[in-house]
């Protein structure tokens, strides 16, 4: 029988590598970790958490607005920067360290630097050594796309290099149309920088509900941010000590920053899935089964790098049911049905479900909810913005199919919502849950009227 160093040799320390290192080693597996930067991955590192953090500091503009109507004098606020970016650096570095301890606790060797496969069982670690293992975890995640044709692209940004820019810069350009373009666009505006969203499509958001894509593209409007929308940006050169756009109508912008924000693709670039005999997909994923399996049996992926739902818990769960399927005796895969998620814009998205373009090719009959109000809150501030609530409901079954809000708190509101979704939940059972008051979320269960189209 062939013996090798490690039963699981993960490649990747991120939210899927992490997750399935120590359940494995938890079930009693020889497990090795390989990463090349920071542990905790893009989520920890350079993602979610820090975006959160800055998405809380470029709220405080819009409550400080909001205090006067409720007799606050706020003086002039002012904002700083490097104190911002400091204190948002500590925290990431205590979450790493957690991260590492909780490896070190499940007794998961850490090996620091780049892993690529030489074969099936084999890595070439950073210091060139090799490792066998009986099975490997591809968890490397994915990395921000930048045109590699376009002139003068290493004068822009990308997400990565935005969480450590030195100085808040007074203009900002973004290009893309996805939730972390608008995410970071909300974050620019809310600071003070003059921001400008260039998209290529004609509304932003793409895959979202159409009444929630409208609503927020008028309410980044109100609160400052630019929208540019059936343009990109086709050149960037210096003017000074500024950047100048010129975009595809020929136009030019000059700005402090610039911003590519336009997708991402997966970590498989000189990886040695070749030497491997790993599929991939046209656009560099790798290719598995229900279960993370590759086309190579001993082989696996997780999270990002397979291009699926490319979201935190997605990773950590399907980390998870591959550690648990192969070393645990509890085999179980994904379901990737119904996952919420939000976008951290200002007023904010949570959503679960189909939307009603979606629910309208698959079903033949569906009914709408919607309501849109002002949030009790912006009563007394006097904020000219409303919130917006959807539901959209089979009408032969009556299941809700699909959960919508923007405006404040919806994240916290959809994952309550989504709960209800997993248990098959009916419009009757939402009409029969008693509203908490006052609340926003009491909007959902006391929707009484099917939205009717205006003719
Ligand atoms: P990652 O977390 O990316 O981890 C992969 C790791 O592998 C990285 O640490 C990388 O350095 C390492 N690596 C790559 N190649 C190698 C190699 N050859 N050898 C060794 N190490 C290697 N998701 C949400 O759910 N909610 C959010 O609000 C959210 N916000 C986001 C905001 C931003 C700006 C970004 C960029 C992403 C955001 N995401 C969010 C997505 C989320 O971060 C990812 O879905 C998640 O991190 C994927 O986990 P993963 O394990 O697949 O990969």
């Amino acid at each position: 029988m062939t013996s090798f160093d490690y039963d699981l040799f993960v490649i990747g320390a991120g939210s899927g590598g992490v997750r399935a290192a120590r359940i494995a080693s938890n079930h009693g597996a020889r497990v090795a970790v390989a990463e090349e930067y920071r542990v905790g991955g893009t989520c920890v590192i350079r993602g979610c958490v820090p975006k959160k953090l800055l998405a809380y500091a470029s709220r405080f503009h819009g409550e400080f607005e909001d205090a006067a109507g409720f007799g606050w004098t706020v003086g002039t606020p002012t904002f700083d920067w490097p104190t911002l970016i400091a204190n948002k650096d500590r925290e990431i570095d205590r979450l790493e360290a957690a991260y590492r301890a909780n490896l070190q606790r499940s007794k998961v060797e850490v090996i620091a630097g780049r892993a690529v496969l030489v074969d099936r069982h084999t890595v070439r670690l950073a210091d060139g050594r090799t490792a066998s293992a009986k099975t490997i975890l591809i968890a490397t995640g994915g990395a921000p796309n930048v045109d590699p044709k376009l002139k003068g692209r290493e004068l822009a940004i990308t997400s990565n290099e935005a969480f450590h820019l030195k100085a808040l810069p007074k203009s900002i350009l973004i290009a893309g149309g996805g939730y972390i373009a608008v995410e970071f666009a909300c974050i620019f505006a809310g600071l003070g920088v003059e921001t400008t969203l260039i998209y290529r499509g004609s509304k932003i958001l793409r895959g979202f509900d159409e009444d929630v894509r409208d609503d927020l593209t008028a309410a980044m409007g109100k609160r400052g941010a630019r929208i540019v929308t059936d343009r990109t940006i086709t050149a960037l050169a210096k003017a000074g000590d500024r950047v100048r756009a010129t975009l595809s109508d020929a136009t030019t912008l000059d700005l402090d920053q610039v911003m590519f924000a336009i997708g991402r693709s997966p970590n498989t670039a000189a990886l040695g899935l070749d030497a491997a005999g790993v599929k991939t997909t046209a656009n560099g994923a790798i290719v598995v089964d229900a279960n993370g399996r590759t086309n190579v049996d001993n082989i696996y992926a997780a999270g990002d790098v397979t291009d699926r739902v490319n979201l935190t818990p997605v990773a950590i769960r399907e980390g998870h049911a591959i550690a648990d399927t192969l070393f645990g005796g509890k085999p179980w895969a994904v379901d990737h049905d119904l996952i919420p998620t939000a976008v951290f814009s200002e007023p904010e998205i949570g959503t679960v479900g189909m939307t009603e373009a979606d629910a309208r090719t698959k079903y033949s009959a569906i009914d709408i909810y919607k309501a849109r109000f002002r949030p009790m809150k912006y009563t007394l501030s006097g904020r000219d913005e409303r919130m917006l609530m959807k539901l959209v409901v089979d009408t032969a079954s009556q299941k809700i199919l699909g959960c919508h809000v923007l405006g404040p708190d919806a994240a916290e509101i959809v994952q309550m919502a989504a709960i209800a979704m997993r248990m098959g939940a009916t419009k009757a059972d939402f009409d029969a849950t008693m509203a908490l008051h006052p609340s926003a979320a009491e909007e959902l269960v006391t929707m009484r009227d099917k939205w009717v189209a205006p003719v």
